[in-house]
């Protein structure tokens, strides 16, 4: 059986199509965003329990590359991609846990996270990544006069294309904003040898400058406006689904900054029913930082219009971008799925995701971003207690310790509700028996 897809402009009036080896990132013709399109009729061929058979047969084996999360979907992913050039590192896979103590004490008894953080590089990025250099991989291997693969990143995107490109031998370019990421983020593109950019600007200024470099077809551009990255990414509503049993959740929670994310969530579920493995949508919700949250205001005008903002420092750095570049993608999928748009302060989204880490999560400040948005809407009645909930969690919190650690010191420009300061002792037996009594007393007292 052979499966096709391809480049399509998502202009309605347009839908210029181009072979997925071409370098293009918008339409030639009308300047849309692209996206991958498959062959449904081929893929229609093969009923919904195959398909689903077949999904559960390759999930986490180690039949290379069907193991991976996003390559055991090759056939809806990139077909014609050969196995000799994918470029995997087993990404996908990740747990999908019930949040069961977080979710009683907001009152919602079916809370899920989907913890796309526990993953190669420590963010979902992977999953997108994989597909962007197997594709690139593919192409050298054509002949393609590619030189580098070129982002510009709040962070785990430059970790992602780094790691990816590292063990395919290609030469990555990661273009940051100064002083705008973590530690942890800042490195790991440099251990794995790109070639690392630090701009004086924000993320939006660095996504002006690759846009120009990568003009150049032999410098590939990997930012989300590539749609072949929505092509993996867009496997994490799919293995939702797969690990309930092919029932979907009542509510997907996403937090959303360049909105490549949400549209692939969306892409992956219109998909799946398409092809007949669900019969119905979930709810998307998206939740921005209110300090970059030029979504959440478009949405508060129904989308009639929609304008970019100057994104403000937010502690949820992956997504402080002001001028997302799949906008309209986001908007389509939004109304697709009855979606609702929400934002959250500082102070909620650090509380939120505090509160979270003290029922067993650890949560990344985006993750806190996606819970306060769920408390929010939870409080205003928006979404019912009764519904089935799941929270995409998007990176590892161990790649923002640096935010963890200024929220428990209370060194935040804010009140924090759930510090817990480590308490200093001499070395006595006494002095820590004294402190012991004090502090679970305190705690005792708190929890009732
Ligand atoms: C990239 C990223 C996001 C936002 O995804 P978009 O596709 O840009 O909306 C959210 N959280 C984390 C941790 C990210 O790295
Ligand atoms: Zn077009």
């Amino acid at each position: 059986m052979s499966y096709q897809a391809w480049f399509q402009c998502i202009n309605e009036q347009c839908k210029e199509r181009y072979p997925l080896n071409t370098v293009v990132y918008r339409c030639r013709t009308c300047d849309s965003l692209l996206e991958v399109q498959h062959d449904m009729h081929a893929l229609a061929r093969r009923d919904a329990k195959a398909w689903m058979k077949l999904f559960e047969d390759r999930y986490k084996s180690t039949q290379w590359p069907f193991g991976s999360g996003v390559w055991g979907k090759k056939e809806w992913i990139l077909p014609q991609v050969d196995n000799d050039n994918i470029v995997s590192l087993y990404e996908g896979g990740t747990n999908l846990f019930w949040a069961e103590r977080f979710g009683k004490m907001l009152g919602l008894e079916n809370l899920w996270i989907k913890l796309c953080g526990n993953s190669h590089s420590g963010s979902f990025k992977d999953l997108g990544m994989t597909v962007l250099v197997s594709q690139v991989k593919q192409m050298i291997s054509e002949g393609a006069p590619i030189k580098a693969v070129a982002c510009a990143s709040t962070g785990d995107t430059s970790a992602a294309l780094a790691v990816y490109c590292a063990a395919a031998g290609i030469q990555s370019i990661v273009l940051l904003p100064k002083g705008k990421i973590s530690i942890a983020q800042l490195v790991q593109p440099i251990a794995n040898g790109a070639l690392v950019l630090s701009l004086d600007t924000d993320f939006d200024g660095c996504m002006r400058v690759v846009q120009e470099i990568t003009k150049d077809e032999t410098i590939y551009l990997a930012n989300s406006m590539n749609s072949l990255r929505i092509e993996g990414q867009k496997t994490v509503g799919i293995e939702i689904a797969q690990q309930f049993d092919w029932e979907i959740p009542d509510v997907i929670i996403i937090p959303g900054g360049n909105l490549g994310n949400v549209s692939a969530l969306g892409s992956g579920l219109l998909m799946m029913r398409d092809l007949g493995l669900i019969q119905r949508l979930p709810r998307i919700v998206v939740a921005q930082a209110e300090r970059a949250n030029p979504l959440y205001r478009s949405y508060l005008k129904n989308f009639e219009s929609f304008e970019p903002v100057q994104a403000q420092k937010t502690l949820a750095s992956a997504i402080q971008i002001g001028n997302p570049v799949s906008v309209q993608k986001a908007i389509r999928t939004l109304k697709q799925f009855n979606g609702i748009v929400v934002d959250a302060t500082e102070q909620e989204l650090a509380d939120a995701a505090a509160l979270g880490d003290t029922t067993g999560m650890f949560n990344c400040p985006h993750t806190g971003v996606a819970l306060a948005g769920m408390i929010k809407l939870l409080r205003a009645g928006k979404i019912d207690k009764s519904e089935h909930v799941v929270v995409i969690s998007t990176a590892h919190g161990l790649k923002f310790t640096d935010f963890k650690v200024a929220y428990h010191e209370g060194t935040l420009d804010f009140p924090c509700h759930y510090a817990n300061k480590p308490i200093e002792l001499p070395p006595t037996v006494n002095a820590v028996r004294e402190a012991l009594n004090h502090a679970l007393q305190k705690r005792r007292e708190q929890n009732v």
